[in-house]
């Protein structure tokens, strides 16, 4: 079912008023967690006004140590909620839980399935069933191959709308967090009809690199990018060192449409 058939074949996926997978590179930004109602409301006004169509923030963090912040669970889908109803901004945040699917279709508008999450099956399942988009991230040590394979768990359930998410794989370089995988743009562009977004948040772990492997990623041809934004990056609750800030997030959208507009 992922299988682009000839060059035209091409899903796009509505978010809010715009489409993903059409003519225009979207934006999907915001704080890795959702540390406080006053935050994420006051990011999503900024973010908003810089150009994103959605906002991305964790309620359910899945966070290497056990004792790291957990997440504001269905608090924070409540403060995201509240937050689409202000802004308009579609709410993009990760799901760990399948039983849970009835829980985020209530609060949210796509479901993100987290790297660590790609093969885990049942979840796969149970956001196939779902009539909500899935924002598929591709797993850490994952072959394209296996990337597509998760998406068609999710598609052979019934749910057309997966969005692909290159976020950068484990490698031997350790100067970075992860490997952000460039070809994996156009070799999945070759292989699927699907969306294709980048991550250079995760891909890098690094705020300073961000703006440089966003305009790489567009350029190549991915058709948005998933940023991490944080009003105070030092002080954020996970994954301070790769966010940056809303003002540099304005000049990344200004350089981003016009590379856009060029590719
Ligand atoms: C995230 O988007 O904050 C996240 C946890 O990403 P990944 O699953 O790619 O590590
Ligand atoms: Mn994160």
């Amino acid at each position: 079912l992922f299988s682009r058939k000839d060059e035209n074949h091409q899903t796009t996926i509505p978010i809010g008023n715009t489409v993903v997978g059409g003519d225009k590179v979207l934006f999907f930004a915001g704080p890795c967690s959702v540390e406080s109602r006053q935050q994420i409301m006051d990011i999503a006004y900024e973010l908003k006004e810089a150009g994103a169509t959605a906002l991305r923030g964790g309620a359910f963090k899945p966070r290497t140590s056990p004792y790291s912040f957990q997440g504001h669970e269905e608090k924070a889908l409540e403060w995201l909620c509240e937050v689409r109803e202000k802004t308009g901004l579609a709410i993009v945040t990760e799901i760990m839980d399948p039983q849970l699917v009835p829980v985020f279709e209530q609060y949210v508008d796509i479901l993100q399935i987290g790297s660590r999450n790609m093969q885990n099956f049942v979840l796969l399942k149970a956001v196939g069933k779902s009539k909500l988009p899935v924002l598929l991230k591709r797993g850490m040590s994952s072959t394209i191959h296996e990337f597509l394979l998760a998406a068609e768990y999710v598609l052979s359930q019934g749910n057309p709308n997966v969005i692909l998410c290159e976020r950068g794989i484990r490698t031997f370089e350790n100067a970075t967090r992860n490997t952000f995988d460039i070809n994996a743009i156009p070799v999945l562009r070759e292989k699927t009809h699907l969306p294709i977004i980048a991550d250079p948040s995760h891909g890098t772990g690094n705020a300073k690199y961000v703006l440089a492997v966003s305009r790489g990623a567009v350029a190549a041809g991915a058709d948005g990018l998933l940023v991490e934004v944080h009003f105070s990056p030092d002080d954020a609750l996970s994954d301070g060192d790769q966010s940056i800030q809303p003002q540099e997030f304005r000049l990344l959208v200004e350089q981003i449409n016009s590379i856009a507009h060029a590719v």
